[in-house]
């Protein structure tokens, strides 16, 4: 089995034994598991990503053929995940399943996980998505870090921690409900193409 195999294997019995939550199927990583230029992270799955059990798939997915043109990169290059690996949801007024925000909890649980993750598969660069993915690295508001590059440290819970490059990005959804932020993401976009790879 691979490390990755063992992960998959490890995580899912892991909340399996959690509860009813725990019984909804695990939305894993996608793409290169092995040194890829960089890994991107988002935060939960939606609702499509759930049923095709891939993240960043249908709408989220648009987002990220613009992400990837930008970069010139294809989706098999790059390792795409999101920090918590369940589709949060809530009962809409009308009774509908709609998405809600992860909770703190869900965040704690799944945060040990992505540590892992990110030892197994040691990409060039972490490129998070939105607050709650930075929150993963760093206690700041993604205000205060979008757009340039620090490191993050990555503490696998067994094994020793390590550094890498980071790089917050706005996360893509929240550009429908704040159009004032499409233009800095587009200007934190072609920062992070400009720089990708150079060591910091
Ligand atoms: N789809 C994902 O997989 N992650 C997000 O953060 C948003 C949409």
């Amino acid at each position: 089995m691979t490390p990755m195999e063992r992960f998959r294997r490890e995580c899912s019995a892991f909340f399996a034994q959690l509860g009813t939550e725990g019984q909804k199927p695990l939305v894993f990583g996608d793409g290169r598991f092995d040194n890829p230029v960089l890994m991107l992270v988002g935060e939960a799955p939606g609702e499509q990503e759930a049923l095709m059990g891939k993240p960043f798939v249908g709408k989220a997915g648009k987002n990220l053929d613009g992400f990837l043109a930008a970069l010139n990169l294809r989706r098999a290059d790059i390792y795409i995940t999101n920090v918590v690996k369940m589709r949060p949801t809530r009962q809409s007024a009308a009774g509908r399943t709609v998405n809600r925000p992860p909770s703190r909890e869900e965040r704690a649980l799944f945060t040990p996980w992505l540590m892992r993750e990110i030892a197994i598969v040691r990409p060039g660069a972490l490129v998070t998505l939105g607050n709650v993915a930075l929150a993963a690295f760093a206690p700041d508001p993604i205000g205060k870090r979008h757009g340039k590059w620090s490191r993050a440290v990555v503490a696998p819970p067994s094994g020793a921690a390590f550094t890498l490059p980071l790089f917050p990005l706005y996360h893509p959804a929240s550009i429908i409900y704040n159009p004032a932020l499409k233009e800095v993401y587009a200007r934190d976009l072609d920062a992070l193409a400009q720089t990708l790879g150079q060591p910091v």
